[in-house]
């Protein structure tokens, strides 16, 4: 079992790339994201709580999304690949993991990172907006918000995961396509 972790700033298209994966390889793809949205769409007090963080495009706390992360881990422990999409999110986030993962007798393959300039990430998500009707991808101060920790919060990460000698980044400008085949020839 490999397992990937899916880095880029909000719009570069992982989530978008990693569908695309899971039909080509049958990875088990884990969003944090898509995790949080869901506990939103229940109503859940988890949910409750994050809804209004999400809505200002500020992260949630770490310990909510390592929880959710832990239970992925131990109930998919079998198959082709685990995919990480949208986590870890910070230094502490990726120092987590590494522990947790160490615990379970695991660890992380690559760091497969999209790369997009910000101008572009405002494109991209101003258009889907139209498509998902996502309350953070509606307003500007959001997504500035959502650039601004991207840069300042996640993307340290980086370095973290370079010295380790598994960061890998990709143009992320190009076709969904084009991403997609640069991804696998990586993989
Ligand atoms: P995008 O990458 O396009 O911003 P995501 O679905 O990955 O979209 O994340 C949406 C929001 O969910 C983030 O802005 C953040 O508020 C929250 N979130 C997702 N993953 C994490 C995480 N690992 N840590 C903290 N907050 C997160």
């Amino acid at each position: 079992m490999k397992y990937y972790i899916l880095f880029g700033p909000p719009g570069a298209g992982k989530g978008t790339q990693a569908q695309k994966l899971v039909e080509k390889y049958n990875f088990h793809h884990v969003s944090t994201g898509e995790l949080l949205r869901n506990e939103i769409r229940q109503g859940t007090e988890l949910g409750r709580q994050a809804a209004a963080l999400i809505e200002k495009g500020n992260l949630v706390p770490d310990e909510i999304v390592v929880g959710m992360i832990r239970n992925e881990l131990i109930q998919h422990n079998q198959g082709t690949g685990f995919l990480f999409d949208g986590f870890p999110r910070t230094t502490a986030q990726a120092e987590t993991l590494d522990s947790l993962m160490r615990e379970l007798n695991l660890q992380i393959d690559a760091v497969i990172a999209l790369h997009l300039p910000d101008e572009m990430i405002f494109e991209r998500i101003q258009h889907r907006a139209e498509i998902e009707g996502r309350k953070d991808d509606a307003d500007r101060a959001t997504i500035q918000n959502r650039i601004d920790t991207y840069h300042g919060k996640t993307e340290p990460i980086i370095d973290f995961y370079r010295k380790q000698g598994k960061y890998q980044e990709i143009d992320g400008t190009g076709t969904i396509d084009e991403v997609f085949e640069k991804i696998t020839a990586l993989l």
